[in-house]
Protein backbone atom coordinates (compact mmCIF):
# COMPACT_ATOMS: atom_id res chain seq x y z
CA UNK A 1 0.00 0.00 0.00
CA UNK A 2 1.15 3.54 -0.78
CA UNK A 3 0.86 5.50 2.05
CA UNK A 4 0.76 9.48 2.00
CA UNK A 5 2.33 12.28 4.55
CA UNK A 6 -1.68 12.67 5.68
CA UNK A 7 -1.61 8.55 6.20
CA UNK A 8 1.54 8.55 8.17
CA UNK A 9 0.76 11.33 10.25
CA UNK A 10 -2.68 10.07 11.30
CA UNK A 11 -1.12 6.40 12.12
CA UNK A 12 1.06 8.68 14.78
CA UNK A 13 -1.22 10.57 15.88
CA UNK A 14 -3.30 7.17 16.73
CA UNK A 15 -0.52 5.35 17.83
CA UNK A 16 0.26 2.82 20.71
CA UNK A 17 2.76 0.48 19.30
CA UNK A 18 5.23 1.53 22.11
CA UNK A 19 4.61 2.26 26.15
CA UNK A 20 5.46 5.47 25.20
CA UNK A 21 2.31 6.35 23.85
CA UNK A 22 1.24 6.31 27.50
CA UNK A 23 3.37 8.88 29.03
CA UNK A 24 3.47 11.28 26.20
CA UNK A 25 1.10 14.04 26.27
CA UNK A 26 1.63 14.88 21.81
CA UNK A 27 3.07 12.49 19.60
CA UNK A 28 5.50 14.60 17.26
CA UNK A 29 5.57 13.94 13.64
CA UNK A 30 8.25 14.87 11.75
CA UNK A 31 7.89 18.65 10.31
CA UNK A 32 9.29 20.85 7.35
CA UNK A 33 9.12 20.75 3.44
CA UNK A 34 8.00 17.43 1.86
CA UNK A 35 10.41 17.84 -1.18
CA UNK A 36 13.55 18.62 1.00
CA UNK A 37 16.97 17.55 0.11
CA UNK A 38 18.08 17.36 3.28
CA UNK A 39 16.72 15.42 6.57
CA UNK A 40 17.35 16.17 9.49
CA UNK A 41 17.00 12.95 12.20
CA UNK A 42 17.41 13.19 16.42
CA UNK A 43 16.24 11.16 18.70
CA UNK A 44 12.84 12.25 20.69
CA UNK A 45 10.97 14.79 21.10
CA UNK A 46 11.56 16.49 24.26
CA UNK A 47 9.53 18.53 26.69
CA UNK A 48 8.24 21.54 25.12
CA UNK A 49 7.98 19.10 21.77
CA UNK A 50 5.99 16.89 23.91
CA UNK A 51 3.75 19.82 24.81
CA UNK A 52 3.29 21.42 21.45
CA UNK A 53 3.68 18.39 19.55
CA UNK A 54 6.12 19.78 17.10
CA UNK A 55 9.58 19.07 16.58
CA UNK A 56 12.86 21.46 17.87
CA UNK A 57 10.48 24.27 19.04
CA UNK A 58 11.76 25.87 22.58
CA UNK A 59 15.71 26.17 23.51
CA UNK A 60 17.34 23.24 21.25
CA UNK A 61 15.11 24.78 18.09
CA UNK A 62 16.78 28.27 18.73
CA UNK A 63 20.02 26.84 18.16
CA UNK A 64 19.19 24.71 15.63
CA UNK A 65 17.29 28.06 14.14
CA UNK A 66 20.81 30.09 14.89
CA UNK A 67 23.02 27.32 12.94
CA UNK A 68 20.68 26.74 10.00
CA UNK A 69 21.17 30.71 9.89
CA UNK A 70 24.58 30.99 10.20
CA UNK A 71 24.56 28.39 7.65
CA UNK A 72 22.33 29.92 4.96
CA UNK A 73 19.82 27.31 5.43
CA UNK A 74 15.62 28.04 6.31
CA UNK A 75 13.78 25.71 8.22
CA UNK A 76 11.35 25.99 5.20
CA UNK A 77 14.02 24.82 3.09
CA UNK A 78 14.96 21.13 5.43
CA UNK A 79 12.69 18.81 6.97
CA UNK A 80 12.82 17.20 10.45
CA UNK A 81 12.17 14.17 12.38
CA UNK A 82 13.64 11.98 15.51
CA UNK A 83 13.50 8.22 15.74
CA UNK A 84 10.67 8.59 18.04
CA UNK A 85 8.02 9.90 17.86
CA UNK A 86 6.48 10.37 21.62
CA UNK A 87 9.32 11.83 24.40
CA UNK A 88 10.09 8.99 26.59
CA UNK A 89 9.87 10.20 30.33
CA UNK A 90 12.86 12.88 31.96
CA UNK A 91 14.17 12.61 28.80
CA UNK A 92 16.04 9.64 28.85
CA UNK A 93 17.31 7.62 25.77
CA UNK A 94 14.58 5.80 23.76
CA UNK A 95 14.57 2.12 24.48
CA UNK A 96 15.53 -0.71 21.74
CA UNK A 97 12.08 -1.52 21.56
CA UNK A 98 11.00 1.91 21.45
CA UNK A 99 12.93 2.46 18.56
CA UNK A 100 11.66 -0.71 16.94
CA UNK A 101 8.29 -0.30 17.08
CA UNK A 102 8.88 3.60 15.51
CA UNK A 103 11.24 2.57 13.15
CA UNK A 104 8.10 2.20 10.63
CA UNK A 105 7.40 5.70 10.74
CA UNK A 106 10.58 7.37 9.73
CA UNK A 107 11.23 4.30 6.86
CA UNK A 108 8.08 6.32 5.34
CA UNK A 109 9.15 9.30 6.00
CA UNK A 110 12.62 8.63 4.09
CA UNK A 111 10.68 6.85 1.30
CA UNK A 112 8.17 10.12 0.79
CA UNK A 113 11.05 12.37 1.03
CA UNK A 114 13.40 10.57 -0.98
CA UNK A 115 16.37 13.03 0.43
CA UNK A 116 19.61 13.61 -0.85
CA UNK A 117 21.22 13.73 2.76
CA UNK A 118 20.34 13.04 5.75
CA UNK A 119 22.05 14.12 9.02
CA UNK A 120 21.61 12.72 12.34
CA UNK A 121 21.64 14.83 15.31
CA UNK A 122 23.05 13.33 18.52
CA UNK A 123 24.80 9.70 19.17
CA UNK A 124 21.11 7.77 19.91
CA UNK A 125 19.90 8.78 16.05
CA UNK A 126 23.71 8.19 14.85
CA UNK A 127 24.29 4.73 16.44
CA UNK A 128 20.52 3.90 15.08
CA UNK A 129 21.18 4.80 11.62
CA UNK A 130 24.98 4.78 10.83
CA UNK A 131 26.59 2.47 12.90
CA UNK A 132 25.72 1.13 16.79
CA UNK A 133 29.54 1.83 17.82
CA UNK A 134 29.16 5.63 16.27
CA UNK A 135 31.34 8.11 18.38
CA UNK A 136 30.25 11.17 18.06
CA UNK A 137 33.02 13.24 19.07
CA UNK A 138 35.22 11.38 17.03
CA UNK A 139 33.51 10.83 14.16
CA UNK A 140 30.71 13.84 13.55
CA UNK A 141 30.89 15.66 10.24
CA UNK A 142 32.33 11.92 8.67
CA UNK A 143 30.27 11.09 5.20
CA UNK A 144 28.99 7.62 4.38
CA UNK A 145 27.23 6.80 1.43
CA UNK A 146 24.30 4.30 0.92
CA UNK A 147 21.94 4.16 -1.89
CA UNK A 148 21.18 7.16 -2.86
CA UNK A 149 21.90 9.06 0.04
CA UNK A 150 24.83 10.66 1.60
CA UNK A 151 24.89 10.44 5.55
CA UNK A 152 26.13 12.34 8.43
CA UNK A 153 26.09 12.69 12.10
CA UNK A 154 26.37 16.06 14.44
CA UNK A 155 26.04 16.95 17.72
CA UNK A 156 22.57 17.24 18.63
CA UNK A 157 21.54 21.29 19.88
CA UNK A 158 20.59 20.30 23.36
CA UNK A 159 24.82 19.34 23.58
CA UNK A 160 25.03 23.27 22.78
CA UNK A 161 23.32 24.16 25.73
CA UNK A 162 25.30 22.38 27.94
CA UNK A 163 28.41 23.56 26.12
CA UNK A 164 28.28 26.40 24.36
CA UNK A 165 31.47 25.61 22.99
CA UNK A 166 30.65 22.73 20.49
CA UNK A 167 28.85 25.94 18.61
CA UNK A 168 31.44 26.53 16.22
CA UNK A 169 31.97 22.78 15.49
CA UNK A 170 28.63 22.15 14.70
CA UNK A 171 28.20 25.24 12.32
CA UNK A 172 30.95 23.60 10.22
CA UNK A 173 29.18 20.26 9.77
CA UNK A 174 25.95 22.19 9.00
CA UNK A 175 28.00 24.13 6.29
CA UNK A 176 29.55 20.83 4.81
CA UNK A 177 26.01 19.52 4.72
CA UNK A 178 24.93 22.90 2.91
CA UNK A 179 28.32 22.01 0.65
CA UNK A 180 27.06 18.47 -0.15
CA UNK A 181 23.48 19.32 -1.06
CA UNK A 182 25.13 22.00 -3.47
CA UNK A 183 27.86 19.11 -5.12
CA UNK A 184 24.83 16.69 -5.14
CA UNK A 185 22.67 19.50 -7.04
CA UNK A 186 25.58 19.81 -9.37
CA UNK A 187 26.11 16.51 -9.91
CA UNK A 188 22.54 15.61 -10.84
CA UNK A 189 22.06 13.09 -7.91
CA UNK A 190 18.99 15.46 -6.78
CA UNK A 191 16.27 17.45 -7.85
CA UNK A 192 16.72 20.79 -7.42
CA UNK A 193 13.80 21.79 -8.61
CA UNK A 194 12.03 20.55 -4.86
CA UNK A 195 13.49 22.96 -3.33
S1 LIG B 1 7.11 6.31 20.02
FE1 LIG B 1 6.45 5.71 17.97
S2 LIG B 1 5.86 3.56 18.18
FE2 LIG B 1 5.89 4.44 20.24
S3 LIG B 1 3.78 5.12 20.58
FE3 LIG B 1 4.94 6.87 19.80
S4 LIG B 1 4.56 6.86 17.59
FE4 LIG B 1 4.02 4.82 18.38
Amino acid sequence: MQYTWKDIEGHVAACTRCPLSRTRNHPVMGRGNGGADIMLIAEAPGGEEDRQGIPFVGPSGEILDSLLRDCGLKRAEIYITNIVKCRPPGNRDPGEEEKEACFPYLKYETYLLKPAVIVCLGRVAAQRILSPDFKITRQHGSWTYRKNYALTATYHPSAILRDSSKYGAVKQDFCEIVKKRDELRLSGRTDCRRV
